[in-house]
């Protein structure tokens, strides 16, 4: 989806100019090729949130796994079932770490 954007912001750009390019007209060069420019722009930037939103998700996903880590760092000496630290006794089979 956002790759998509990006390649249609390029054409949009270069079809704008080429039609821009062909009236002969130097104004109508400038007022398409800023119309061009702009619906481009809005592509581009809405490529960058998308790519923006992927690395916050990732990022998140991340920070998920490195909590649930330190979250479950007993192993149980009975089951070997991972626990989590504040707990006084294994969740799985009731061994008492304490
Ligand atoms: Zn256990």
């Amino acid at each position: 989806m956002g790759k998509i954007a990006f390649y249609v912001g390029i054409i949009v750009v270069t079809v704008s100019l080429i039609v821009g390019f062909s009236t002969g007209s130097f104004l109508k060069f400038i007022g398409i090729g800023t119309f061009g420019g702009s619906i481009a722009l809005i592509l581009f930037l809405l490529n960058l949130l998308l790519h923006n939103q992927k690395m916050i998700l990732a990022k998140l996903n991340e920070h998920e796994e490195m909590v649930k880590k330190l979250r479950n760092n007993i192993d149980c000496p009975n089951c070997h079932y991972k626990f989590n630290e504040m707990l006084t006794s294994c969740p799985h089979c009731g061994y008492r770490a304490k």
